[in-house]
C-alpha cells in the first residue's frame, strides 16, 4: 500500500517526537510492505520564522493532497516567545485552528489508556488504577457552545452575556456514525454523553444517537448524564469504550480522564472529517521546557502513528503491532524521564524511539 502522509513537526519538541513517530512508521512499511511518501510542511512558530505567518496555502495544500496528517505540537513559551506578541490571527495556534477549519475535521478522538506497567502514575487510588483502562473518548469538535451565536450587552442597564449551544441533527448523526464505526474496531460499547434532563439540544442529540445505533446491532449503546459521567471516569474509569460526546463536555472530560492517566506524554489523538482522512497529534503541547534536550516522551507521537494506521489507512494489524511494541518496551523496563520510576532504566527520546522501532 502507498500512502502519501504530510508531516507538520512544529516547535519545541515537536520535530523530536515526530521523528521518532516516522521512525516507527518506516519500520513499519518495511515489515509489511508499504510505503510511506512524507512530505514536510511548515506550521505554527517555525512558519512564522519562514513565511511571516503560521499557516501558508502550501501546508494546506499539501495536506488536503494527502491520506493523512501527523502533527508535533506548535507553540512556545506564552510568556517569552515574541510569537505571543504578534496579533491574535497571526500567531501559533491560530494556524492549527486555521488548518482543523480547511480540513473539515469535526471528530476528536482521544484514547485515554493506563498501561499496568504506569499505575504508579495513575493519580486514583490503587483499588482504582488496578483495574487499568482503556477509554477513547470522541468529541464533537466544530459545534456547539463554543461555535454558537454569543454577545455581551446592557439589558435594562445590567450586562449581560449569553452563548448558544446549537446542533442539528446532522451534526450529531455524523460523529453518531464515527462513534459506531470506531466502537465496531473496539469492544463495541457506546456511552453517549449529555444533560438530556436538561437541555433541549441533549435531548435531540439522545434521539439521533438512538437512531444510528438501529444501524449497529452489535454495539451495545448507553446514554449517561454529563456530571455523573465526570464522577464515574474518577470512580471507574474501566467501565468506559468508547465516549461520544458534544463539544464543551468533550473538551473537560477528556482533560479530566487524559490526567488520571498521570503521563501526558503517552496520550495520542485523531481528529477526523467525513472520509477517513485525520490529523493525528499528541495530546500534549510543544513543551518549550524540555525542546531540544532529547528527553521528551515520543510515545504519544508513535501511538499518534499507530491510530493514523487504523483510522486513515485501514491498516489494523499495523496498528497493533505499534501497540504491542510500546507495551513490550514498558515491560521490559525502558522508561523517558517524565515516567521514570525506581527500578526502570531511563531512556532518551531516540533510543526510545529505535527501541520501539525494532520490536514492531
Ligand atoms: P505542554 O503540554 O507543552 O507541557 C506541560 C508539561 O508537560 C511540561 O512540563 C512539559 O515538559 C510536559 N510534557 C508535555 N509533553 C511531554 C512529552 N512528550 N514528554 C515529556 N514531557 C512532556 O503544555 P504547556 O507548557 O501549557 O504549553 C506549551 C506550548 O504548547 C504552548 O504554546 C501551548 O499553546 C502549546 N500547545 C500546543 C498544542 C497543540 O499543538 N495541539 C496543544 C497544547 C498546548
Amino acid at each position: 500500500m502507498i500512502q502519501k502522509i504530510a508531516v507538520i513537526k512544529g516547535d519545541g519538541i515537536g520535530p523530536e517526537i515526530v521523528s521518532e513517530s516516522m521512525k516507527v512508521l518506516n519500520a513499519i512499511a518495511q515489515k509489511y510492505g508499504h510505503t510511506f511518501l512524507f512530505t514536510e510542511v511548515l506550521m505554527g512558530g517555525c512558519s512564522i520564522d519562514a513565511y511571516g505567518e503560521p499557516l501558508t496555502e502550501e501546508t494546506i495544500s499539501v495536506c488536503k493532497d494527502s491520506h493523512a496528517v501527523l502533527m508535533g505540537s506548535i507553540g512556545g513559551n506564552t510568556t517569552t516567545s515574541p510569537w505571543y506578541q504578534l496579533p491574535a490571527h497571526l500567531r501559533p495556534e491560530a494556524g492549527l485552528l486555521r488548518l482543523r477549519k480547511e480540513l473539515g475535521l469535526f471528530a476528536n478522538l482521544r484514547p485515554c489508556v493506563l498501561y499496568p506497567e504506569l499505575r504508579s502514575a495513575c493519580t486514583l487510588r490503587e483499588d482504582i488504577s488496578s483495574k487499568s483502562f482503556d477509554m477513547l473518548i470522541m468529541r464533537e469538535l466544530t459545534g456547539g457552545l463554543y461555535f454558537g451565536e454569543r454577545r455581551t450587552e446592557a439589558v435594562d442597564g445590567v450586562m449581560t452575556a449569553v452563548d448558544t449551544l446549537t446542533y442539528n441533527e446532522n451534526e450529531i448523526r455524523r460523529i453518531g456514525i464515527k462513534a459506531f464505526e470506531v466502537a465496531m474496531k473496539r469492544n463495541k460499547k457506546v456511552t453517549s454523553v449529555d444533560k438530556a434532563n436538561v437541555l433541549d439540544s441533549s435531548r435531540l442529540w439522545r434521539k439521533v444517537m438512538n437512531e444510528v445505533a438501529k444501524d449497529y446491532p452489535e454495539v451495545t449503546l448507553e446514554h449517561a448524564l454529563v456530571d455523573s459521567t465526570a464522577m464515574q471516569i474518577v470512580r471507574d474509569p474501566s467501565r468506559f469504550d468508547v465516549m461520544v460526546t458534544e463539544n464543551m463536555f468533550g473538551d473537560i472530560l477528556s482533560d479530566e480522564a487524559a490526567m488520571v492517566t498521570g503521563s501526558l506524554g503517552m496520550l495520542p489523538s485523531a481528529s477526523l472529517n467525513e472520509t477517513k482522512f485525520g490529523l493525528y497529534e499528541p495530546s500534549g503541547g510543544s513543551a518549550p521546557d524540555i525542546a531540544g534536550k532529547n528527553v521528551a516522551n515520543p510515545i504519544a507521537a508513535i501511538l499518534s502513528g499507530a491510530m493514523l494506521l487504523r483510522y486513515s489507512c485501514d491498516l489494523q494489524t499495523e496498528a497493533d503491532a505499534i501497540e504491542a511494541a510500546v507495551k513490550q518496551v514498558l515491560a521490559e523496563g525502558y522508561r523517558t524521564a517524565d515516567i521514570m520510576s525506581e527500578g526502570c532504566r531511563q531512556v532518551s527520546c531516540s533510543e526510545m524511539g529505535s527501541l520501539i522501532a525494532e520490536r514492531v
